[in-house]
């Protein structure tokens, strides 16, 4: 895949440290889908990209019930989780106006159960169990995207 970038098997701590470099590379009105089962690691992600933008990991919380959770960092986060939502109306619902005015970075867990609706390019984030401790990740970029990610994340 010419727009995928192999992370490796990395542990917690991994995670998180690849996620604050990565939240250096996103530009206003980006899409990250989270892509991976229970427990695979996508809020912890979340959790090391806010802390890259300037806000503290404790203010992520699973958005269970709010749907959408929106923290105030260097970009605004907004961040969801497809699993909760009943498909492509309630995105239609719960954020249609916020990605139309591309003021923020959306990144949403389970994103691969709803991305048909995203009709512009996303970037999605893949996480598998490797073992208790670790996880293998992979990225994968619009391909337009690819040089601004391969520069910013030091790669190749
Ligand atoms: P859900 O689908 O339920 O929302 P999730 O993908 O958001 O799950 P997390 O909430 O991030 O998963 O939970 C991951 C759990 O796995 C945490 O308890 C974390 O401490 C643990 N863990 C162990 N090793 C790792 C690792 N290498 N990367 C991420 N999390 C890890
Ligand atoms: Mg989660």
């Amino acid at each position: 895949c010419e727009s995928c970038f192999e992370l490796g098997i990395l542990t917690e701590k991994e995670l998180k440290s690849f996620a604050r470099t990565f939240s250096q590379c996103l530009a206003e009105g980006d899409v990250i889908i989270l892509s991976g089962e229970i427990g695979s690691g996508k809020t912890t992600f979340v959790r090391g990209l806010v802390t890259g933008l300037g806000c503290s990991e404790e203010i992520v919380t699973s958005p269970t019930f709010t749907l959408m959770n929106v923290y105030a960092c260097s970009k605004t986060v907004y961040h969801l989780d497809a699993y909760r939502l009943n498909g492509i109306e309630d995105v239609f619902y719960v954020l249609e106006g916020e990605i139309e005015d591309r003021n923020g970075v959306f990144v949403i867990e389970w994103g691969n159960l709803i991305d048909s609706y995203f009709i512009e390019d996303v970037i999605t984030v893949f996480f598998e169990h490797e073992d208790e401790k670790h996880r293998k990740v992979r990225l994968r970029v619009p391909s337009k995207r690819v040089s601004r990610f391969r520069r910013c994340l030091n790669f190749g």
